[in-house]
């Protein structure tokens, strides 16, 4: 049976996207539980003191803007140059846009492309070098992307995130099915509404109030949360992309892990 105190021990990941929220989160639990991980980021000055926090045998940034193949290509062989391999890619760098719940018809094509270009191409660059370096080296890998509630409903986010995200499972199947041959597992993990910079700002532009604060963002979420009474955290979605990374998950592959409390398997045309 596995170890439950250090679940990753002695495991290589890549996280992208993890210098802010959820990706955050989850370098340093990942890190508490005995992997070496690379930040994989845009914002550079956050993600390089970060890497200093956690110390650096253990932690280390990468600059690495995820549309980008070369930048893509470069951080995994960086990794394995550093450490010799990589056990776990978690895909997670992701941005909501700008065009704030505007109808199809009135689509801003170019908020589209570039929510397309980091959620989907960015994530399909992520699985494709990720698990090329896995078969070469014959590691039996994991690959988590993070895509969302967004993955199976509409209405919840611009129209352009939520064709991102329904693509970003589509994705995971895609590379569940032809790599499970390789011993390498792919998985999906759908938050529900996380109170991350993401989300703050993305409030803050629909009711148009520059000064909402982190608090304010919770308080409004959890007002429509299924599940009355707990908060949900970057931290829960942490210990499930934690579930996912570790041998507790050792035949779950091209699963939809939707952390929501109930949120998608309710009708909610009656509220
Ligand atoms: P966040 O904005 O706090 O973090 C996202 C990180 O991705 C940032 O550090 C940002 O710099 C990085 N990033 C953006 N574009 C990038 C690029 N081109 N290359 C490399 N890095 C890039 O947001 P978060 O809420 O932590 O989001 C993480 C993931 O979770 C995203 O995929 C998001 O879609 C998903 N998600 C978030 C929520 C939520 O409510 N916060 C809900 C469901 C899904």
């Amino acid at each position: 049976m596995a170890s439950t105190s250090k679940r990753l021990e002695g495991k290589v990941a890549i996280i992208t996207g993890g210098a802010s929220g959820i990706g955050e989160v989850t370098v340093r639990l990942f890190i508490e539980n005995g992997a070496m991980v690379v930040i994989a980021d845009v914002q550079d000055e956050i993600g390089k003191n970060l890497a200093e926090e956690m110390g650096a045998p253990v932690c280390v940034f990468r600059h690495c803007d995820v549309t980008v193949e070369s930048d893509m290509e470069g951080l995994v062989d960086f990794t394995i140059s550093k450490w010799g391999k990589l056990d776990i890619m978690y895909n997670n760098a992701g941005i909501l846009g700008t065009a704030v719940n505007e109808d199809v018809h009135n689509l801003d094509m170019a908020d589209f492309d570039r929510v397309i270009s980091v959620n989907v191409r960015g994530m399909a660059l992520g699985v494709k070098y990720a698990s090329r370096a896995m078969v070469n080296a014959g590691t039996k890998g994991v690959i988590i992307c993070t895509a969302s509630v967004s993955s199976v409903l509409a209405g919840m986010a611009p129209v352009a995130y939520t064709v991102s995200k329904h693509a970003v499972l589509g994705l995971v199947r895609a590379a569940s099915s032809g790599l499970g041959k390789h011993g390498i597992r792919v998985n999906c993990l759908s938050p529900w509404a996380v109170a991350t910079p993401m989300l703050v700002n993305y409030l803050r532009d629909t009711i148009k109030d520059p000064t909402l604060s982190e608090e304010d963002a919770k308080a409004s979420r959890d007002a429509h949360s299924n599940l009355h009474g707990y908060s949900l955290s970057a931290l829960d979605i942490a210990k499930s992309a934690l579930y996912l990374a570790s041998d507790d998950a050792a035949f779950v592959s091209g699963l939809n892990l939707i952390v929501d409390g109930g949120f998608t398997a309710t009708n909610h045309s009656f509220d």
